[in-house]
């Protein structure tokens, strides 16, 4: 079996903390592997721009999968503690971009509505 730390990060133009061309403030470090491909990509135009295919959203029986990348020390989340947390990095505490939340409905079946209500719905 593969160790998932030598899965690579797709992406267009790359940095070695997993942000893209799209998305490259000090907090665009995580990457979302895709249900479609089982790939990470930095962000879904990433996806876009490299893949044929549509985005299949993980589904909320999905959640307990370790689908999320932390780009500055490399831990592997579930999709349930990356909803539930509060925009940094379970292992290494680096912060994450408050805004991917506006995006969750691309990657994740959970409605806007959801999103910001996650935690108390929990
Ligand atoms: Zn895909
Ligand atoms: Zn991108
Ligand atoms: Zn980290």
């Amino acid at each position: 079996m593969e160790n998932v730390r030598a899965e690579k990060t797709h992406g267009v133009h790359l940095d070695a903390y997993s942000r893209c061309t799209h998305y490259f403030t000090d907090k665009d470090i995580v990457s979302i592997k895709f249900k479609c491909c089982s790939k990470y990509y930095a962000c879904y135009k990433c996806h876009e721009n490299l893949e044929q295919h549509p985005v299949i959203k993980w589904e909320r029986a999905d959640f307990s999968e370790k689908a999320l990348r932390c780009g500055r020390c490399q831990f592997i989340f579930s999709i349930q503690s990356y909803l539930s947390g509060e925009n940094y990095c379970p292992q290494c505490s680096a912060l994450f971009n408050p805004l991917c939340k506006n995006h969750w409905d691309i990657y994740f079946n959970v409605s806007m509505a959801d999103s910001s209500n996650y935690q108390s719905s929990l």
